[in-house]
């Protein structure tokens, strides 16, 4: 163990956080070493068109705009490594970041390894990913043109997917578990009043139906016990997302539904040396351009630390 290279600082997590981290790090000469991941690039490798990325004023394309960070970290001497990190041990230093057998030290380590949509869990709906159920309005609600659609969720983000899609869909059906919101009283009432949407009540999709493509649902009512076809084209599941912290349980400080905690206004987190950005730390704003962000502070987060401990190599 003695004579292993110990790195300055590992990225953990190929987003806008990740590559901005690298970007950054890269050029204050730390040689980050990232690992991307089996996905490189994150959430943003199934979206198509960004236009509210600052910079990008004809918008571009998601994975088209990943190719870029990516590009602009190597140029500068970040080391990828398209693997994705297994299991960590930040209880002493030099820390310990494993990949399988690989075992790789690091001074620092910059977590980005961002959230994933939660989806219902029900056979069918895996069957029709891509075929008419989606996780992301803004990415493919131009898809359902003139066609009903319906979104499961009644948080915020269904709220703002299913007045996303009133622009393109005859008619939106909000299916919600509960029989009132969660969502902000701004929100929920831009949805209860608008003429294109219809809120069902305490119920659940149990089936998604078609042929090649989603042509109903099987939608359960909980109270009445009772069981309808409702006939759409797209289903929108935004029921939250989960983030990708399973490996740092144990490790760092996590809130109640596993986002990394960290100190207001940085990217420290509960241990010395360990850094998160992106949306692995935030449940709130979830933007590329928020990720990309904090990608930045985490990069100089760390690079003063090692100054501060003498230990920049
Ligand atoms: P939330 O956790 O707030 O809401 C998730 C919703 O999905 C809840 O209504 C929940 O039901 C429902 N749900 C969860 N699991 C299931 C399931 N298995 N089956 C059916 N329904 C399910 O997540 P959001 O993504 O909506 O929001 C996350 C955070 O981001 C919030 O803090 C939100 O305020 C914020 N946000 C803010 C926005 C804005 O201000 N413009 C836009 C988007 C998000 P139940 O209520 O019964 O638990």
């Amino acid at each position: 163990m003695s004579d292993m290279n110990v790195e300055n600082v590992v990225i953990v997590g190929s987003g806008p956080a990740g590559y901005t981290a690298g970007i950054y790090s890269s050029r204050a000469l730390l040689k980050p070493l990232m690992f991307e991941g089996d996905q490189p690039g994150g959430q943003l490798m199934t979206t198509t068109d960004v236009e509210n990325y600052p910079g990008f004023a004809e918008g571009i394309l998601g994975p088209e705009m990943m190719e870029v960070f990516k590009k602009q970290a190597e140029r500068f001497g970040t080391r990828m490594i398209p693997k994705t990190v297994t299991k960590v041990d930040f209880s002493k230093r030099p820390f310990k970041v494993m990949a399988g057998d690989e075992v790789y030290l690091a001074n620092t380590v910059i977590i980005s390894t961002g959230a994933t949509a939660k989806y219902l869990g029900i056979p069918s709906e895996k069957k029709y990913m891509g075929k008419g159920v989606s996780a992301c309005a803004t990415c493919d609600g131009a898809f359902f043109r003139n066609v009903e659609v319906a979104v499961v969720g009644g948080g915020d983000t269904a709220m703002e997917e299913a007045l996303f899609l009133t622009r393109f869909a005859t008619k939106v059906y909000v299916i919600h578990r509960r029989d009132e919101f969660r969502a902000s009283k701004i929100m929920a009432d831009k949805v209860l009043s608008h003429p294109k949407i219809s809120v069902i009540w305490n119920s659940e999709v149990v089936e998604v139906q078609g042929e090649k493509l989603v042509k109903s649902l099987k939608v359960r009512n909980i109270v009445e016990n009772s069981t309808t076809d409702l006939k759409v084209d797209g289903l929108f599941v935004a029921i939250g997302h989960k983030p990708n912290t399973d490996i740092f349980a144990g490790q760092l400080e996590l809130n109640n539904v596993g986002y990394i905690i960290t100190k207001p206004g940085t990217t420290y987190t509960s241990v010395d040396g360990v850094f998160a950005c992106g949306d692995v730390q935030d449940p709130t704003y979830r933007q590329a351009v928020t990720a990309a962000g904090t990608g930045c502070m985490a990069a100089i987060d760390a690079e003063r630390w090692l100054e501060k401990q003498h230990l920049k190599r």
